[in-house]
């Protein structure tokens, strides 16, 4: 199976680059410029756009790297609301800066609205505090069919966070 994985800035290390005219890229957060010919490939990666965003197209897996697909229009923008909302609450989930910036890299850049998704374990565990926090706190009434889109990709990720974790046991076991 294919990875596609959008591009992040090379300068602020959030935003996604959008294509700006023939083989020239821009960040969509903040303008930084790249030509295509400065994205180092390696054997069977390629560069491919995707919802207008730069991704590398990979033709293997990637250790460390996990796959979660959405099945509902809805996930993508209740994932991306749930981090901007752990964004903005100052005792929120965010505690880390490494995870403030992670989180606004998934919100801008890797949470594309078709997916499939590839992502990391400290992604994973960043979307996994956030649900875990959001569900905590919202007790608003909402449509049963997208309350039940929205539990269908919660536990989608927090399977895929479990993965990441067994795998970061095993590779531990493995390198003793
Ligand atoms: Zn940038």
């Amino acid at each position: 199976m294919s990875i596609v994985m959008p591009i992040a800035c090379a300068q602020c290390r959030i935003g996604p680059y959008a294509r700006l005219r023939a083989a020239l890229y821009a960040c969509q957060r903040c303008g930084a410029q790249r030509r295509v010919a400065e994205f180092e490939l390696a054997s069977g990666e390629r560069l491919t756009v995707q919802e207008g965003r730069l991704c590398i197209q990979r033709d293997r897996a990637v250790p460390g790297i996990f796959t979660v697909e959405p099945t509902h229009g809805v996930q993508a923008p209740y994932l991306r609301a749930t981090l901007h909302r752990a964004l903005l609450h100052e005792l929120g989930p965010l505690t880390q800066p490494e995870q403030v910036e992670i989180a606004l890299r998934l919100r801008e850049a890797t949470l594309t609205d078709r997916g499939p998704w590839s992502l990391t374990g400290a992604e994973l565990g960043t979307l996994v505090e956030s649900l875990r926090w959001r569900r905590g706190r919202a007790q608003t009434a909402v449509d049963p069919h997208v309350d039940r889109a929205h539990e269908n990709i919660t536990k989608a990720i927090a399977s895929a966070y479990e993965d990441a974790l067994r795998a970061l046991e095993e590779g531990k076991g493995a390198g003793q």
